[in-house]
């Protein structure tokens, strides 16, 4: 844990990977080149929204959502903390290494709206930074 990181300890926590429904925000788009590209500010849903970015079909691979974390009311919490971090910055498969293809520069990370409540950030700081961008979901919540 980086002291940047422990600062936001003990705060309610945003997950940076949630589904596509009302009241949750648009973080980010995925780009064709596979990264997802942030937005300044997140974009909230309302119903008319949400319905129209599902009824277009895998909302949650084309966009990332934001949503409050529910820790051990999600299939991904470990008791501990999120499981979907650390299964890529722990056991990364080797084609999403992000070290290994240069994805970020050391220092250097993504320009986030959500990194002072983020989940992953409280968790594992600016390594999980460094590894977002990759990062699809595919029905909210796991890696892929
Ligand atoms: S891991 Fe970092 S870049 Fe990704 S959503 Fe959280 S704060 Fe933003």
């Amino acid at each position: 844990m980086t002291t940047a990181a422990a600062d936001y300890q003990g705060r309610d926590r945003a997950c940076p990977s949630g589904v596509c429904h009302e009241g949750g925000s648009i973080i980010g788009v995925m780009t064709e080149q596979g990264r997802l590209a942030y937005l300044p500010t997140p974009v909230v849903l309302d119903t008319a929204f949400a319905s129209r970015l599902q009824d277009a079909g895998e909302p949650e691979r084309r966009y990332r959502f934001s949503q409050p974390c529910i820790e051990s009311a999600c299939s991904q919490w470990t008791g501990e903390g999120c499981g979907v971090i650390d299964h890529v910055l722990d056991d990364p498969p080797g084609s999403e290494c992000a070290h290994h293809h240069g994805l970020t520069r050391p220092g250097v990370l993504p320009s986030c709206a959500i990194r002072r409540d983020c989940r992953w950030f409280s968790q594992r700081g600016p390594a999980a930074c460094r590894v977002c961008p990759t990062i699809v979901a595919d029905t909210g919540g796991s890696a892929t």
